[in-house]
């Protein structure tokens, strides 16, 4: 299976670093900043300045006056800032420099996919002849530019965003799920969640990141994880068992055995569960593992439950890819890849954050075609096709179907894991 250079790069996961306890990192971190009786207290970020000698440190302020102007001229880079705002505010000069580099980027795609993929179409660049004098103006400015970029080989390209990028983000801003402000001295750590790919199981795509605080939970980043298995809609049964209907959870008669919530994290070969059915996944997973041949057997143990785990209590590696199982086969994995004390300049509370989610493929809807689809009908002989995706409006106007066999599916909503946890 042929990836482009920027799947691969989003696929690709590790190496794992060394083992990080991070109560340990956490403790270190605070024994650094309060200092000890032989060494005086680093403050953790503003070590330019306080790890500086003291000479050094009032060498700007035992200058000039006008010592200090000249050095502030030179380093002024106002000039370009006016240069850079006048082509941004100019729709004219916008629309050339993204069009140029649309046709840069999309060159060094070219030359980096082997693949006998269809090559995407050209962006096309005006013709000189018919170019406004103004976008001419900046075309030669910037073609005098003595600056020059190191060659761009293929290489390049998975570093380079392609120029309509799957990477998206849905969120515009950072998106708070829960309330907790946690303490100053907690550490902060970075989680990315991969999925498989619909179309190549062994294959993964980042689908959300997220930060959390040292003192919460792995049950905390469970729930953070926006997942359409959390939202499957619940069947209604006849007496006989017979699946009569569906209803989103949250419904008026929605009376959901199973909250959703049940699953396993494994970190480190140890399964974090949160079963309370009569079994839960853990035991499961161990009762499965112990069926295998000694050889084949992963090394796995229990741990206590995931709303237990608190983050601080792990010993982990950054970059190493540790798995979620729920809803039955939803299976997502997920690394750690950054731990960090607390900065001023961080959220004060509002953890788990999320600032990144990868927007899911909806389904449009099959009859207007424009938007996405809100409900699976099965079995209405008047859509021709079983099941058939269609909107909420499309379906009004359909009218009540005749056969009492028909059934409406709840499409997922996307609300678990995207709204805050009403807590
Ligand atoms: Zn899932
Ligand atoms: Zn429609």
């Amino acid at each position: 299976m042929n990836l482009t250079p920027a799947q691969a790069h989003e696929a690709y996961i590790g190496p794992p670093s060394e083992h990080v306890d991070i109560s340990a990192f956490v403790k270190s971190a605070n024994e650094l900043q309060d200092g000890s009786e032989e060494r005086a207290p680093i403050p953790l970020f503003s070590q330019s300045s306080a790890g500086l000698p003291a000479d050094v440190k009032s060498a700007w302020s035992s200058l000039s006056q006008s010592d200090q102007d000249i050095i502030a001229a030179e380093c002024c880079v106002d000039d370009l800032r006016t240069a850079l705002l006048d082509t941004v505010k100019d729709p004219r000069l916008m629309g050339h420099v993204t069009r140029t580099h649309e046709a840069t980027v999309h060159a060094i795609y070219e030359t980096a996919e082997s693949s006998s993929r269809k090559k995407r179409k050209r962006t096309t660049l005006a013709d000189p002849a018919e170019e406004h004098p103004e976008v001419t103006a900046l075309r030669l400015k910037l073609e005098a530019t003595k600056l020059k970029c190191w060659p761009l080989t293929m290489h390049a390209a998975s570093f380079i965003r392609p120029p309509r990028q799957s990477d998206h983000n849905t969120l515009i801003s950072v998106k708070s799920l829960g309330k907790v402000s946690g303490g100053e001295r907690d550490a902060i750590i970075f989680v990315t969640v991969y999925n498989r790919q619909s179309w190549g199981q062994r294959l993964l795509s980042r689908s959300s990141q997220h930060v959390l605080l040292s003192s919460q939970t792995l049950g905390d980043l469970f729930r953070a994880i926006p997942c359409t298995s959390k939202e499957l809609p619940k069947e209604t049964r006849d007496q006989e068992g017979r699946v009569t209907g569906y209803k989103h959870e949250g419904s008026p008669d929605d009376m959901a055995d199973d909250d959703g919530h049940s699953a396993v994290l494994c970190v480190e070969g140890v399964l974090y569960s949160n079963g309370d059915g009569d079994r839960g996944y853990a035991e499961s997973i161990l009762e499965l593992s112990a069926s295998l041949p000694e050889s084949k057997r992963p090394e796995l143990s229990e741990g206590p439950s995931m709303d237990a785990a608190k983050l601080l209590s792990l010993t982990i590696r950054l970059h190493e890819p540790y798995w979620i199982l729920h809803a039955g086969n939803c299976e997502h994995f997920f690394t750690f890849t950054t731990i960090r004390s607390r900065h001023p300049t961080d959220p004060s509370s509002g953890y788990p954050l999320t600032t990144q989610i990868t927007p899911p493929l909806s389904d449009i809807c099959r009859v207007c075609n424009k938007v996405p689809a809100v409900f699976s009908i099965v079995g209405d002989v008047r859509l021709g096709e079983s099941p058939y995706l269609i909107c909420g409006p499309c379906w009004r106007w359909m009218g009540e179907p005749e056969d009492e066999g028909v059934l409406v599916v709840p499409l997922p909503k996307h609300e678990k894991g995207w709204i805050t946890n009403e807590e």
